[in-house]
């Protein structure tokens, strides 16, 4: 990496045991997340081994452009991984990670918004470009390439729209943004939900990370805007928490393993069709308009943007 030899992440009970050595206040921790922290030194040394087996395969990112009517040159990218784990460990004698929600509703959501578009009677003034990239689970592999062997230029890319684990349990009042407080496509997203009775809302667990760990991460890193939705919480017809609970059982019970598979008795699409709806109508928008969405203030994008 360009700024330590190694970067990793370490556990809260580590982090005590290093400030402990170092002589240093655990408070350290609350410290660091205000505005303004300094980094501190604190003259530990370590030595690492690391021991790796790489396997080269070759796989592909698909895509398809629409082109645009009046800007062909700049371009508006939804995207979503098609590729899952494939054949693995088994669990329970089943070897098969289908990846049903993550990420073939995604997967199915860019088919479906590419679909949409082509029908509109009145083109987009800008492209279209619809991706679906490989690799993702593997570290957004197919997402970096593209970004690094762009079709068309970062700045002529407007934003990134992505599609990862889509909502399967039905109709919700409210969309999560992910990394809200980023970009000014938070607005859009407010905007095009507003159309549709709902609202946006954040994330209620940043320390997950999520919008650092989805293929929009490297257009961002290109500075490029990206907007990436995940499922509400706020489930219409039942009780409040009743959504947040699917969101947890299948993160510990389906996520990552063979039991991430399509389920016709408990899946519901409405809500899935809901949420395309409303990213198709964020989509076009951008597409016929003449601005880029900035960063905000306070993004470590914003500079990359200039
Ligand atoms: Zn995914």
């Amino acid at each position: 990496m360009s700024r330590t030899i190694l970067e990793g992440w370490i556990s809260q009970e580590s982090a005590r045991k290093m400030f402990a050595l170092a002589g240093i206040s655990p408070d350290i921790m609350n410290q660091a997340k205000k505005k303004g922290f300094k980094p501190v030194d604190l003259h530990l040394q370590t030595s690492m081994v690391i021991n790796n087996t790489i396997k080269k395969s070759t796989s592909h990112n698909v895509l398809g452009i629409l082109p645009g009517t009046k800007r062909p040159q700049e371009c508006v990218v939804y995207s979503a991984h098609w590729d899952h784990f494939g054949i693995g460990e088994a669990i329970k004698g089943d070897s098969i990670y289908n990846g049903a929600v993550d990420d073939a509703s995604g997967t199915a959501g860019v088919i479906e918004l590419a679909t949409a578009f082509s029908k509109l009677k009145q083109k987009p003034e800008r492209s279209i470009l619809f991706l679906a990239v490989t690799g993702e689970e593997q570290g957004l592999l197919g997402s970096e390439y593209y970004a690094s062997h762009p079709v068309f230029p970062p700045a002529k890319t407007v934003a990134d729209i992505n599609l990862d684990v889509m909502n399967y349990y039905g109709r919700t009042k409210d969309v999560i943004i992910y990394g809200m407080g980023q970009s000014e496509l938070d607005e859009y997203a407010a905007r095009a939900a507003a159309k549709q009775g709902r609202v946006t809302a954040p994330d209620n667990h940043p320390e997950g990370g999520w919008f650092f760990r989805s293929d929009h991460f490297n257009f961002a890193k290109k500075g490029v805007p990206g907007l990436y939705i995940g499922p509400g919480t706020d489930a219409i017809g039942h009780e409040p928490g009743w959504a947040a609970e699917q969101i947890a059982t299948y993160n510990r019970e389906r996520y990552h393993s063979p039991k991430d598979e399509f389920d016709p008795n408990t899946w519901k699409l409405d809500g899935m069709v809901e949420d395309t709806r409303l990213l198709f109508d964020i989509g076009l928008t951008l597409s016929n308009e003449h601005t880029f969405p900035k960063w905000k203030p306070g993004s470590e994008f914003k500079s990359l943007r200039k």
